[in-house]
């Protein structure tokens, strides 16, 4: 019986293969002898016979040897994108999956919709897509509709040894994915492409492969580098970076230079010293720092926030791009000590995650004769991006890493040593077209003693409140036994389904014992389909009811974003017109009461009034990127959401909203309570601490439900000088050892125990349907003693 079923499954799959049509694809001569250098090529054959015979294959090779230029366009000759399926490639970053499809549309003579790219703001894909380009986040998201992934006849992940948190996910969702679709004999191929490092993560594991990959290693056509490492390691990597440039283009032989950096910001002030110092060196495009120049702190030569914590960023799963995020490097300016006599012109590219694409091209166009290319990049450029000509690479060792704390989920970033299998990566760039040199800002003690094997893999170190909630919601409901490459911790995974729980997003039935695995609640499920994280995904869901979405976007937009109000670091001046500004927005009365949020909505108003120029932005304290994003980021959740919600009420963009009246600012308030439960502080009573703390300094402070220490409300914060008694706040991050609260609505504390009954303990137990609880003329009153969170703060009775 079973062999005949194997072979009845043998028989279906050369059915398959025989359908395939082969493509004939006429490459000009060009690409032509670009593609005869590369290593896949000879190996064509082997790779496409891996992949007929098996439906998982591990593809490894060194960065550069082809493998996301090649291989889908090997797939697509060998009929992979006929009979209407298409083949879809994963990408960690939108850098990646943009030029990528970029160079394969050139390749193979189609169009931007034939091979398209999606990202989360934009994409070219359509009905006459054939290859795919996306981020890991956009194929989650469409998993979730459509388990099967019926329109794909392969999926290749990119970059797997990345380890990115969302990457991870796919490959064990495919990894069942591709054996139901075998079963029903419409088969999908699983492509996995990695650098060839920590293989053996996916090859040796028989939870996520029930049997052996198939496996093809692409060999390296790679020159010998010659590693240089520095005597000392330097405090201000960025000035001696700038200096090492300057050394190498003085004194070497012709060849590119590529610079490791950890941010846009690190980049872009490398860039303008080296502009400084050689001369001739033409400004990079205006879009790529006009902005940032005019960044008020920036003019003033003041440093930006140490840290910036930003935790709904995370939860757009496309948006995680490693050492892409909001910059606190240190800006100042360095007289930077070094002999810049009888300097060459030199042409300097910068290449961060979020540069506009246009400018992301240039890095592959060969510089203006005679001027030798420096590239000063993040570990884009790692194994993402290779730039062609390189023979020299300055690494500072450095990557900025995100901190969760993983109960309260507070974040900072850090700049750490990268690792040493990254470190080599980059020293690999050096050697593309000849023998090269790395130059290593730190000394060889320093390498072997400090720097870690590999990195960690992403899901180990944040929350994973969104991954829970998106398992959950395809009914993936033992989320401890799922196929992990790397498993998390089960901490992370109970802290996460704790916080779902509160925000009443998953259930357990009645008198369901502890360990019992939750469920997707209806409500859980709307959230799980809005393109944002659990807690504004309630909020969202809220204000449906409410008929406050309009302002509920806005607000989860302007949150979503960084930095939004400028800061004015010490200037006095500037600091009072800017705060009377913001004063006026805040209003009086019970609407100045929703805070941050009052003030984020008029900004975003005034904003759009306005018309949105940078310089009306500086006159009222706005960051003007932001106030872009923003702009972009709520036209994206409306139409999303007017695509959810069909057939009913459309939300309206109205980009010139009114301010909410008193009565629509306490429903906002207590729709933005009811999406951070655990997000609750209370202000420090005089008596509460002992004597021997300065009163002073207790005049500020607050508590958090979770936190041990006192926190404040940051100074960009309007209630920073009204210090309501109970408040909410959206994120808490640590500058010079303070915690500061940012995104602050002021509540009020019998709130709580309605919206936010999970988190409250009530002096009887509560039986459903509450006894306590009378609702009469739309009133909800509460009769009975209870307290919030771990500390038991004694909550008053409520009726709201
Ligand atoms: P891998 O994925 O194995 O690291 P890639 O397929 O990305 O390798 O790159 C193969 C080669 O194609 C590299 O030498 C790279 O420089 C070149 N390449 C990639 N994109 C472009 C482009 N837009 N223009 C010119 N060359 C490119
Ligand atoms: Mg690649």
């Amino acid at each position: 019986e079973e062999n005949k079923m194997k072979a009845q499954e043998k028989q279906s799959e050369e059915e398959v293969k025989m359908q395939r049509k082969v493509i004939h694809v006429n490459r000009t001569e060009e690409i032509l002898a670009s593609r005869s250098k590369l290593p896949i090529i000879p190996e064509e054959q082997v790779v496409m016979e891996q992949i007929s015979d098996n439906i998982y294959v591990v593809l490894a090779g060194e960065t550069g040897c082809g493998k996301t230029t090649q291989v889908p366009q090997f797939l697509y000759e060998a009929g992979y994108a006929t009979e209407g399926k298409i083949i879809g490639i994963t990408e960690p970053r939108r850098v990646a999956a943009i030029s990528m499809a970029a160079r394969v549309g050139k390749e193979l003579s189609l169009t931007s919709e034939e091979v398209s790219f999606q990202i989360r703001f934009e994409g070219t894909a359509s009905s006459k897509t054939l290859i795919k380009f996306m981020t890991d986040g956009v194929l989650l998201k469409e998993m979730g509709h459509d388990f099967l992934l019926k329109k794909y006849s392969v999926v290749c992940i990119d970059e797997a040894h990345e380890r990115s948190l969302f990457t991870d996910i796919l490959i064990g969702l495919l990894s069942r994915c591709v054996v139901a679709r075998k079963k029903r004999n419409d088969p999908l191929k699983l492509v996995i492409m990695s650098a060839t490092m920590r293989i053996s993560d996916f090859m040796e594991n028989n939870v996520l492969f029930k049997t052996k990959p198939g496996f093809v290693h692409i060999p390296a056509r790679q020159f010998p580098v010659q590693i240089h490492f520095s005597k000392v390691t330097p405090i201000n990597y960025v000035e001696t970076a700038v200096k090492k440039v300057i050394q190498i283009h003085k004194k070497l032989p012709p060849g590119g230079i590529l610079v490791f950096v950890t941010g846009q910001q690190e980049v872009l002030t490398i860039i303008k010293h080296l502009q400084r110092l050689c001369p001739n060196t033409e400004d990079p495009d205006e879009s790529v720092n006009s902005n940032d120049k005019k960044g008020a702190w920036r003019k003033r030569g003041q440093k930006p926030l140490k840290s910036v914590n930003l935790d709904e960023v995370k939860r757009f799963p496309e948006e995680i791009e490693p050492g892409s995020d909001s910059d606190n490097s240190e800006t100042e300016d360095v007289n930077i000590d070094v002999d810049t006599s009888n300097l060459e012109p030199l042409h300097v590219i910068p290449l961060y995650s979020m540069l506009p694409i246009e400018d992301q091209k240039k890095v592959f166009e060969p510089p203006p004769p005679g001027k030798r290319l420096c590239v000063v990049t993040t570990n884009v450029a790692e194994t993402s991006v290779t730039i062609p000509s390189i023979r020299y690479v300055v690494d500072t060792g450095k990557v900025k890493d995100k901190l969760w704390d993983k109960v309260t989920g507070v974040q900072t970033f850090r700049i750490l040593w990268c690792s040493k299998a990254s470190a080599e990566q980059r020293a690999g760039r050096a050697g593309r077209i000849g023998p090269g040199h790395c130059y290593r800002l730190f000394s060889s003690a320093v390498f072997e003693h400090e720097f870690q094997e590999y990195s960690t893999p992403e899901i180990k170190a944040r929350p994973v409140d969104d991954m829970v909630l998106l398992m959950k919601s395809m009914s993936i409901d033992q989320v401890k036994n799922f196929p992990y490459p790397t498993p998390p911790d089960d901490e992370q995974l109970q802290v996460a389904e704790e916080l779902l729980l509160h925000l009443g997003a998953l259930q357990r039935p009645q008198g369901a014992r502890k360990g019992h695995p939750s469920t997707i609640s209806p409500l859980g499920l709307t959230m799980s389909q809005l393109p944002v994280g659990p807690r504004f995904a309630k909020m969202l869901a809220m204000s449906f009811s409410h008929s406050l979405a309009e302002y509920m976007t806005l607000l989860a937009a302007a949150f979503t974003v960084q930095e939004v109000l400028l800061e004015a670091g010490g200037d006095k001046a500037l600091e009072e017109k800017w705060t009377a500004v913001r004063k006026k927005w805040t209003g009086v009365g019970q609407s100045a009461l929703l805070g941050d949020a009052k003030v984020l909505i008029r900004a975003a108003e005034a904003f759009e009034h306005d018309g949105g120029s940078p310089e009306f932005c500086i006159k009222m304290g706005l960051r003007h990127k932001a106030m872009v994003e923003i702009r972009k980021l709520r036209k994206q959740l409306t139409n999303n959401i007017n695509i959810l919600v069909e057939n009913q009420k459309e939300i309206i963009l109205n980009p010139k909203l009114k301010p909410p009246s008193d009565e629509e600012a306490t429903l906002l308030r207590q729709i933005i309570l009811s999406g951070s439960p655990d997000r609750v502080a209370r202000k420090v009573q005089p008596d509460e601490v002992s004597g021997g703390e300065d009163q002073n300094k207790l005049k500020n402070a607050y508590k958090c439900g979770e936190l041990e220490d006192l926190v404040y409300i940051h100074h960009a914060s309007v209630l920073r000088r009204t210090k309501p008694s109970w408040i909410v706040y959206q994120e808490a991050f640590e500058i010079n050892g303070k915690i500061y609260l940012r995104g602050v609505v002021a509540i009020e504390p019998e709130w709580i125990l309605v919206l936010c009954p999970t988190m409250c303990r009530f002096d009887k137990p509560l039986k459903d349907p509450p006894p306590y609880f009378d609702h009469t003329d739309g009133l909800v009153k509460c009769f009975m003693k209870s307290t919030y969170g771990k500390q038991g703060w004694e909550l008053p009775v409520a009726q709201i």
